[in-house]
């Protein structure tokens, strides 16, 4: 479903992806990990137009995406959550969510809208009970469930979401990352970027490890799970 190869992107003459290749297949959950600074989260913002690349080629469902932006991918079916969620502050949750189905077109927008956001709040009562509260006014926690909830408004084929669980409490990582889940077993393609390597690594099905701008393992989560330098490195043993 995504394919990346040999992507370069750099900061002035700051490089900070060096040349790296994913893959991720139609209903996997893929989780990319690394400690601070791997380039992950550019990695991400390159994928989704919001980075210049240097180099590399990225494909959507086969087709090349390099260089297309934020807007033509959601319609396109690949959504993205951002590190930092990126709700609209001075807008409400109900606006947040409604402004997350800009693509929804046709004459049963209406219809799909309103539906949605009846799930949306099935998924996330939390927010239900707050429709009209300005999202600014939220805490971490329910802003990064409006954030999730945003971006599954445009039925996305794929979400990618950048450290979910990033100044969260345990219990709403615990949450957070149930809906991560939820969302996959729905049939929508995931690719996690995460700090918390031992949680993302025990939901995926398969595992990126970022370092210095390169991807230095892959594999199988639950074998990166087991194997010694990342459980040295990331699991803190
Ligand atoms: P973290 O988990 O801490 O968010 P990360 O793996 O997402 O880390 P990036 O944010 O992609 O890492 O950063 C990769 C490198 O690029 C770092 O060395 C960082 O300092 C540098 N970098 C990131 N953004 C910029 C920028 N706007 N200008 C210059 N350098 C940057």
């Amino acid at each position: 479903m995504l394919s990346v190869k040999n992507l370069k992107v750099a900061y002035g003459g700051i490089q900070a992806v060096k040349g790296i290749d994913l893959e991720v297949s139609k209903g996997e959950l893929v989780t990319l990990i690394g400690s601070n600074g791997a380039g992950k989260t550019t990695t991400m913002k390159a994928l989704t137009g919001s980075l210049p690349l240097q180099s590399g080629e990225i494909e959507f469902m086969g087709q090349s995406i390099t260089g297309r932006s934020a807007w033509d991918l959601v319609a396109q079916g690949l959504a993205m959550v951002p590190e930092g969620r990126g709700v609209f502050t001075r807008m409400t949750i109900l606006e947040n969510l409604q402004m997350g189905a800009y693509v929804v077109t046709g004459n049963q927008a209406k219809a799909q809208v309103a539906d949605d956001v009846d799930k949306a709040f099935a998924t996330f009562p939390r927010l239900k009970e707050r429709t009209n509260q300005l999202a600014g006014t939220l805490s971490g926690g329910e802003q990064q469930m409006l954030a999730m909830a945003r971006a599954l408004m445009s039925r996305p084929k794929m979400l990618l979401l950048d450290e979910p669980s990033m100044g969260l409490s345990p219990l709403m990582v615990e949450k957070i990352f149930d809906v991560v889940r939820e969302v996959r077993s729905q049939g929508v393609t995931v690719l996690l970027v995460e700090q918390n390597a031992k949680l993302a690594l025990q939901i995926a099905d398969r595992a990126y490890v970022m370092e210095s701008g390169l991807i230095t393992m892959s594999g199988q989560a639950k074998d990166l799970l087991d194997d010694p330098r990342v459980r040295a490195a990331y699991l803190g043993e």
